[in-house]
């Protein structure tokens, strides 16, 4: 049994209840508050670091291959237990995440979690596992997904994290001295990586309004620059966004800045293929029923999602 008595994590998610509590440490890396954070102290011994990381643990599965295993049900009670008990609910989600994840991406989703997220107000997360940027572990909240409409922004936008944070994206092993970009949570954002160009492009110009000013703020005052109000929390947030917009959406000649950082992706062909695996898959001739399902999501109180990173 590994004992996670006095370890400190840290869980970078959506939570719009919580302030950011973000650094500020002036540093070469000079985007370290790009991604929000608080502080967890573990004060519970667990079999798996999963049970402590997020609050609401349901139950833990290994991906093989394409299909999941349960690993772990967490001690749980009353709506958490029925949820528990609901096998088919966690098998649909896991069918709906297979068809609309690229098996390039699928195979490196090598744990899933099924939790509720009311109580960290999250939706899902991804965290890469033993630090290794190839692994990653899957968190989908599942307490109040009644179809796919609930789930597609999640699981499109948890993907896109792994996309862009997997290790043709970010070296891990750069440290903050040697970093001349910027930081994301498991290291350095290549020069040449979807996040850094977003970056380069969209956030260098308003770097004073965002140590001025809260997400929502940020928002306020550009609401033409993001293309959901949660892509300003970060430029991390922010590319996750843009690659489900641009996946649900029909392409537009809008000129609004947001729609400028959509049409960019068609520049990429990894998330041309993405995109195309996702409308072929939900069986769509155009973005229509795409754009169908997004407005179902709006039943959710809140656009939620969430990464989290352990032993930072
Ligand atoms: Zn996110």
């Amino acid at each position: 049994m590994k004992s996670l008595n006095n370890i400190t994590k840290v869980i970078f998610a959506i939570i719009f209840l919580i302030n950011s509590s973000c650094s500020k440490e002036d540093s070469i890396i000079s985007d370290t508050e790009m991604i929000n954070s608080i502080e967890v102290d573990s004060t519970n011994d667990s079999e798996d670091i999963s049970a402590s990381l997020v609050k609401g643990a349901i139950t833990l599965y290994t991906v093989n291959g394409t299909e999941i295993e349960k690993k772990i049900d967490y001690a749980v009670s009353g709506t958490n237990l029925a949820l528990q008990k609901n096998i088919k609910k966690h098998d649909q989600v896991w069918n709906f995440i297979k068809k609309v994840t690229p098996t390039k991406y699928l195979s490196m989703i090598k744990e899933f979690l099924v939790f509720n997220g009311e109580a960290e107000q999250i939706g899902g997360f991804v965290t890469d596992i033993d630090n290794d940027l190839s692994k990653w572990t899957l968190g989908i909240a599942i307490e109040d997904i009644d179809g796919d409409g609930d789930l597609i922004h999640i699981v499109l936008h948890e993907v896109a994290h792994i996309i862009t944070l997997k290790k043709d994206q970010v070296d891990e092993n750069k440290t903050s001295d040697d970093c001349k970009t910027i930081g994301s949570y498991s290291g350095c954002v290549k020069g040449n990586s979807y996040l850094y160009e977003l970056y380069v492009n969209y956030w260098g110009d308003i770097k004073k309004d965002r140590e001025e000013l809260s997400k929502e703020q940020l928002y306020q005052k550009y609401p033409d620059r993001f293309v959901t109000e949660y892509a300003a929390t970060n430029p991390g947030e922010d590319i996750a966004e843009v690659i489900t917009e641009f996946i649900k959406q029909p392409k537009s000649s809008n000129t609004s800045i947001a729609n400028k950082k959509i049409n960019s992706m068609y520049n990429h062909s990894e998330i041309v293929d993405f995109r195309n695996y996702v409308i072929s898959n939900i069986n769509t001739t155009s973005g229509s029923r795409l754009s169908r399902i997004a407005t179902n999501n709006s039943k959710r109180k809140k656009h939620k999602c969430g990464r989290i990173h352990k032993g930072l």
